[in-house]
């Protein structure tokens, strides 16, 4: 959508050499944007079998959060180790330098479940790979992945529906 994406700001170099950091933020001062964004999900999903909506730390939570009103399903937080109280489960991930591990409480979802996962972005997809894992492992079932934005270069969107998941993103930056 060129009105999204002519919103979001690219900060080269940030937070490191070569990379061009994709900002949303622009997004959440811009009420129009802020519509066109969660009316483009509700618009996609409002007839959906969808059971819940999943979303990723921490800028997805915020349009997630929306939808979730909007849609009136349950949302589930999986996030940055160590956030969640009670019993959780964890999943490492690799990151280009090192690696990180993301969490969802033990009974966020159940066998039968049929969930969104939302992120901001998809990049290498290893992130959203995470969070898909630690959802199959309570037996959820994923129906799509949606992001604001795709990074195509960094393959993330193709290995996903290489695995047969299916990939919504609203615009893409490629070879750009
Ligand atoms: P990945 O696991 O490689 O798909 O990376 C996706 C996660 O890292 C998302 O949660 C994004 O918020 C963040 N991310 C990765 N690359 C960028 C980028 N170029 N600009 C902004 N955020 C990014």
């Amino acid at each position: 959508d060129f009105y999204i994406k002519s919103l979001i700001q690219t900060v080269e170099d940030w937070t490191k050499e070569r990379i061009s950091f994709r900002d949303i933020t622009p997004i959440f001062s811009d009420p129009k944007g802020m519509r066109m964004v969660v009316d483009a999900y509700i618009h996609r999903y409002i007839g959906s079998d969808i059971t819940h909506i999943a979303c990723i730390d921490a800028r997805g939570f915020l349009i997630a959060a929306v939808l979730a009103y909007e849609l009136q399903k349950p949302l589930i937080l999986v996030r940055k180790k160590g956030k969640l109280p009670g019993k959780t489960i964890s999943q490492k991930y690799a990151l280009e330098y090192g690696e990180s591990e993301l969490e969802i409480q033990e009974s966020a979802v159940k066998q039968g479940d049929t969930v969104l996962l939302f992120d901001d972005l998809i990049a290498t997809g290893g992130t959203l790979f995470a969070a898909i894992k630690l959802l199959n492992k309570q037996g959820a079932h994923i129906k799509e992945v949606a992001a604001i934005i795709d990074l195509p270069d960094l393959g993330g969107s193709q290995k996903l529906r290489d695995s047969d998941i299916p990939v919504f993103s609203l615009c893409a930056f490629d070879g750009e």
